[in-house]
């Protein structure tokens, strides 16, 4: 499935949840999903039980909204969280949240991952000191991340800024606001993530 290039707060209102894709906005009465939360398209006068098939789907793409993930790379990771150690749900919540565009914008340095993957892309952030311009690229204990230096005074940076002292930065990530640079402290775990994800679903989605 491709990239969606159409208005994103119509997703909001097809999932049936705020998905938090266009940063501040979402946080007042402007947004679309607060003003209209019924789902886009010609109003049904009789809504239908969901099928537990429908349930799967739906909460799987509610996940890969959220992250902004391509279906071929999100089954990849699913893959992966199958692999790995643990419960396969959390894995995949935990490698998601790896992310570099999700890092970059859980340490409050853009207003949405959907900035900090075009930011990113265009060379403006340093893992370890080193350019990194995959948006997909994984993080890992201890990696340093920060704004490159020639990138501080562009104009979305900085109003991301203004605003980054009052970013709630989850326990896995630390900040120093004298630096601005972020490291991770230690992989993401089940209660470090928006508990109004049931992954159980997806997990059953890619068992059929
Ligand atoms: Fe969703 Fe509301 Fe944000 Fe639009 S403004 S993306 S409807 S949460």
């Amino acid at each position: 499935m491709a990239r969606h290039h159409g208005p994103v707060c119509r997703l909001c209102r097809r999932e049936g949840a705020k998905l938090l894709l266009k940063g501040q906005r979402c946080y007042t009465a402007k947004c679309a999903f607060e003003r209209r939360p019924d789902p886009p398209g010609k109003p049904t006068r009789f809504r239908r039980k969901r099928s537990d098939y429908a349930e799967q789907l739906r909460e799987k793409q509610k996940v890969r909204r959220v992250y902004s993930v391509l279906e071929r790379q999100f089954r990849k990771y699913v893959e992966m969280a199958v692999r790995a150690q643990g419960v396969t749900g959390e894995n995949l919540l935990s490698i998601l949240e790896r992310r570099l565009d999700n890092v970059v914008h859980r340490l409050g340095l853009t207003e949405s991952r959907k900035q900090a993957r075009q930011l990113i892309t265009h060379g403006h952030f340093l893992v370890n000191g080193r350019k990194v311009t995959i948006p997909a690229f994984l993080v890992s204990v201890d990696d340093s991340i920060e704004i490159a230096p020639k990138s501080v005074s562009i104009v979305q940076i900085q109003n991301a800024l203004a605003k980054v002292a009052s970013a709630v930065i989850p326990g896995w990530l630390e900040r120093d606001l004298e630096t601005l640079k972020g490291r991770v402290v230690r992989l993401p775990e089940r209660g470090d993530i928006d508990a109004d994800i049931r992954e159980s679903l997806i997990v059953e989605y890619y068992s059929r």
